[in-house]
């Protein structure tokens, strides 16, 4: 286990609040008559939700592998990062690290919280380089880093994540919002060896519902509780928490998603590669492609012009458009533009 102390990390205001857990969640009662929360007696969904999602927590940790008290569940894994940012970045003080190109929710809470953002560059093949890494992080006092595996928007995987979370002192959060796609083990594992390690996952992308927005971090008993310490009460509403407790012990919603993208993704990729103006089709171990062009700002046009909606890249990748894997029908129609473009 790791020498770590993570009081040394938050900030000082953090250290001396309590999470909020209402009353009536905090205990056991049989049949309690709720005139507590100034809710309405009548309707369907007149009651607040569980503030500690105590049933989701369970079933996560049996599918896991892990302690319920590991476990916080937010409101997307954007609602997460910015709980984490919170927790443990001072204001105008300190400074996030995260890969460039990668998410850019990252940069946007830090911001947000006025803490600055350094990036790291990716190389050609978007892999991070170990000396530049080691460089970065011996030259400034670096509070949390994001590091994105599958990586968004270049859709690769970084390769030997335990060196990273091994020689970085702060916080390292490993967002695994494409992991499903990758077929690659979890860095859940590397919690018991690493308590400065957040691990980052999502219902949005292969479980399909990022509509419902639920988003979970696992990591170690004490910073799930600085995470809920900050978190809004009912910050994940009793819709969300009713289907993903109903779809969470399907597995085969899970598996069916998968099957569905990946032999789409295949296809995709298949019939991407069969057109000359494409310079790269990135190897991607997500659900999205990133697609170097001759001619970008053209496709890019076009394809708007359709009103097939697509994700163009700023200044590193300026040659490159970000697209995600559709269904058949939606494919069909991106490449039957792509291939009118040719002629
Ligand atoms: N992390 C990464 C890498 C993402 O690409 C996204 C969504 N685009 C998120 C987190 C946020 O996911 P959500 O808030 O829907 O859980």
């Amino acid at each position: 286990m790791k020498e770590f102390n993570i009081n040394q990390l938050v900030r000082k205001n953090i250290l001396e609040l309590q999470p909020y857990i209402s009353f009536r969640d905090h205990n056991e009662f049989e049949k309690p008559v709720l005139l507590d929360a100034n809710e309405s007696p009548f309707g369907e969904f007149n009651r607040y939700p569980d503030s500690t999602q105590k049933k989701i927590k369970q079933k996560l940790s049996e599918l896991k592998n892990i302690s319920p008290d590991q476990i916080a569940v937010g409101n997307g894994s954007d609602e997460l990062i910015d709980l984490i940012i919170k927790v443990f970045c001072e204001p105008k003080k300190d400074s996030i690290l995260m890969m460039n190109p990668s998410f850019a929710m990252y940069g946007f809470y830090a911001s947000v919280n006025e803490n600055r953002v350094i990036k790291l560059d990716l190389n050609e093949n978007f892999e991070m380089i170990k000396d530049e890494f080691l460089k970065t992080i011996k030259q400034g006092q670096l509070k949390i880093f994001f590091l994105c595996s599958p990586n968004n928007p270049t859709g690769n995987s970084v390769d030997d994540i335990e060196f990273y979370v091994k020689n970085f002192n702060g916080i390292i959060v490993i967002d695994e919002a494409y992991i499903e796609f990758s077929g690659r083990k979890s860095s859940i594992k590397l919690l018991e060896k690493y308590p400065n390690l957040i691990v980052l996952q999502t219902f949005s992308k292969a479980w399909g519902m990022a509509g419902a927005r639920v988003g979970v971090a696992y990591a170690s008993k004490e910073i799930i509780k600085l995470i809920n310490t900050v978190k809004a009460p009912y910050n994940v509403n009793s819709l969300s928490l009713d289907l993903l407790l109903k779809n969470i012990d399907n597995q085969e919603i899970l598996n069916q998603n998968l099957e569905n993208t990946l032999i789409e993704k295949s296809w995709l990729k298949n019939e991407l590669q069969k057109i000359k103006y494409i310079n790269k089709v990135y190897p991607s171990d997500a659900n999205f492609f990133l697609i170097e062009f001759k001619n970008v700002e053209k496709v890019y046009q076009k394809l708007l012009e359709k009103e097939i909606l697509t994700s163009k890249r700023t200044p590193q990748i300026p040659d490159c458009i970000r697209i995600n894997v559709g269904n058949r029908e939606e494919n069909i129609q991106l490449v039957t533009v792509l291939k009118e473009m040719e002629s």
